[in-house]
């Protein structure tokens, strides 16, 4: 069997990644991450939405916070904030550790990919998970007040500034990973869009040079799962960014912004599909429990 390639940003592309690697053997799965939400903070490289797949995948996932590692302490941060230091965003003792590894690797000249494949494996993840590009992407968000990068924007404002428009900054000039284009060029069996936010989780994706071109020309059938059941996210803010650049929150929104990319497109049973010009498929797309995450992920493989 070929290879099943799922494009990924943080806790919503994770669930589905999950249910995906228990009904698939690690070497047909092949994860891409978004790296938009990036950032360089207290002189650390930080990438969100690996960490969240690694967790999540590794089965290290903090499920009380719904961020970050399991079993987490907090004595970095409590003593950061004893000395005055910055402490909008939040960093467990465990969860830095990482942090410090990545970032001492990259200085050393280590690929991100590299790097991410190592603590991947290390820590007990065996389907493959990468980054979108090894060159930098940051996502920065349009206000009122001007622009902001993606963090400063989501954490240390909470989401709060109104969305006027959405950069990829640094995506023109990526290189898309080669080791996703190599995938695409051999005949995989499926590109499934996980069900993450379109505008800062997959868009960056897509942003990156070739990779929209090599997916369309793999011949392989596309398909996405929506983020958006009813008129909202499950979490986040996706609802209330897509309703910021005036368009209506629904599953319907987010395929048409994926427009001709997709084949398929699954969606709860009562949502409407009207306009949605790729084949539809119902399915109960909430996924909270291991059981409901596998059922999905059998569900869209029975669909291609
Ligand atoms: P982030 O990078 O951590 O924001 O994560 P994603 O972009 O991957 O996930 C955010 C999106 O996941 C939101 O739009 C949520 O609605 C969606 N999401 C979260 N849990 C579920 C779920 O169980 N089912 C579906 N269909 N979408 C979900």
């Amino acid at each position: 069997m070929s290879r099943v390639i799922a494009l990924s940003g943080g806790i919503g592309g994770a669930k589905l990644a999950l249910g995906l690697s228990h009904v698939l053997s690690p070497e047909d799965l092949l994860i891409v991450a978004n790296t938009g939400d990036d950032c360089e903070h207290l002189g650390l490289s930080i990438s969100p939405d690996i960490d969240t797949l690694t967790y999540t995948l590794a089965g290290l996932d903090n499920q009380v916070l719904g961020w970050g590692r399991r079993d987490e302490s907090w004595a970095f941060m409590e003593t950061l904030e004893a000395l005055g230091g910055e402490t909008w965003f939040r960093l467990g003792d465990r969860d830095l550790a990482l942090h410090v590894e990545r970032t001492r690797r990259l200085g050393a000249g280590e690929t991100l990919s590299v790097v991410t494949q190592r603590f991947a494996g290390r820590l007990g993840v065996q389907a493959t998970l990468l980054p979108m590009s090894d060159d930098p992407v940051r996502t920065r968000i349009l206000t009122p007040g001007g622009w902001l990068d993606f963090q400063h924007w989501f954490v240390r404002e909470q989401c709060r500034p109104a969305v006027l428009d959405i950069a990829f900054h640094g995506a023109d000039r990526a290189r898309p990973n080669a080791a996703l284009l190599e995938a695409l060029d051999a005949r995989p069996r499926a590109i499934i869009i996980c069900p993450s936010n379109p505008l800062i989780s997959i868009e960056p994706i897509l942003a990156v040079p070739g990779i929209r071109e090599a997916i369309s020309r793999c011949g392989a059938p596309v398909l996405a799962v929506s983020p958006i059941l009813g008129r909202e996210a499950v979490k986040g803010p996706t609802a209330r960014m897509l309703a910021d650049l005036g368009e209506n929150p629904s599953a319907a929104a987010v395929a048409r912004r994926y427009g001709k990319l997709l084949t398929h497109y699954v969606m709860e049973p009562g949502d409407d599909a009207t306009g949605i010009e790729v084949r539809v498929h119902r399915a109960q797309t909430l996924m909270r429990t291991l059981e409901e995450k596998v059922a999905l992920a059998r569900a869209i493989l029975s669909y291609l």
